[in-house]
């Protein structure tokens, strides 16, 4: 790989506007490898050299899994031009078994058939075997291996994949997983808006809103809630940003946002006022207008952050 982080940039946009790909699994993918580099590299700094296909597998679905709910009287968005996506339709199936009422958290759907979503994975995973990660980075008919290099061919049998010899390894070129943690939080928005506008594309029929963008990819902030008491405590009753006291209109706030990174870990949730989270400074480069990490601020949240993950 190119050592110039610009070049890089430059070729994983080039992956991204290559037009081949009826569904939205090249967006997913790429998702899921900046996320896995970011959170398997090591205290020391280094990026994994390799993942396994289980292992993004998981991602993907996790990525998938809020999507598979209706979108305002549209229904189910569809992600492939072709009707609705294989990985869409089996997640859909599993949380439709999981709960007939309502859309399970996928923490709770994973414990309650940890054998179903074994299923699943092994399915999302062929799928992703079969397609996307083997022509991803194929720009035309030019072959190419800017990222990664993979130990099998298209036209693998499904059979092939789950007997036990099948090397399921993405080995990362060299310096590629490195950048992808490094530059994630800069590609990251670019893939997001990209899969925000094909699905917007292929569904246009059905929609009016414009607020696809938070049903596919924001966080349920209902689902935070429950955590302003104890960032509350943590904080010593103070706003995050502006150590004011908090009072009736605070609110739970990404410190890291959540379009770059999406981190529901306490290590990255802060309390503050809301006035203060609409007007926060999110650049780094002007020194000092930046408040300190939370852990960094407040120590007391390194003891909650191992029974708080969400995975
Ligand atoms: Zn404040």
């Amino acid at each position: 790989m190119s050592s110039d982080p610009t070049r890089f940039i430059e070729g994983v946009l080039a992956i991204l506007d290559e037009g081949r790909f009826t569904a939205t699994y090249k967006f997913a993918v790429l998702l899921a490898l900046i996320d896995l580099c970011i959170e398997y590299t090591t205290k020391t700094g280094s990026a994994p050299p390799m993942l396994t296909t289980a292992q993004i597998a998981e991602k993907v679905i996790e990525l998938y899994w809020p999507q598979a709910r209706a979108f305002e009287g549209a229904g189910v968005l569809r992600q492939n031009t072709k009707g609705q996506a294989d990985i869409l339709n089996r997640i859909l199936a599993f949380q439709r078994r999981i709960s007939r009422q309502g859309y399970p958290l996928l923490h709770e759907a994973k414990s309650r058939d940890p054998e179903g979503f074994k299923k699943l994975q092994l399915a999302v995973e062929w799928k992703l075997v079969e397609m996307p990660l083997p022509r991803l980075q194929n720009l035309g008919d030019r072959r190419s291996e800017l990222l990664y290099v993979v130990g099998w061919d298209a036209g693998l049998r499904r059979e092939q994949v789950e007997a036990a010899e099948f090397d399921n390894r993405i080995l990362f070129k060299a310096g590629v997983a490195d950048a992808l943690a490094r530059l994630g939080g800069l590609l990251r928005p670019l893939i997001l808006r990209r899969w925000v506008d094909r699905v917007v594309a292929i569904n246009r029929d059905a929609l009016h809103d414009p607020g696809v963008e938070d049903f596919l990819f924001g966080c349920d902030r209902a689902h935070l809630a429950p955590l302003l008491p104890d960032l509350r405590d943590i904080q010593g009753g103070a706003c995050f940003y502006c150590d004011d006291r908090l009072h009736g209109s605070s609110e739970v706030d990404h410190f890291i946002p959540w379009a770059r990174y999406p981190d529901n870990s306490i290590q990255n949730l802060v309390a503050a006022h809301a006035r203060c989270n609409a007007v926060r400074p999110v650049s780094t480069d002007r020194a000092g207008s930046c408040p300190p990490p939370p852990a960094a601020k407040n120590p007391a949240r390194q003891s909650l952050t191992s029974d708080r993950r969400s995975r």
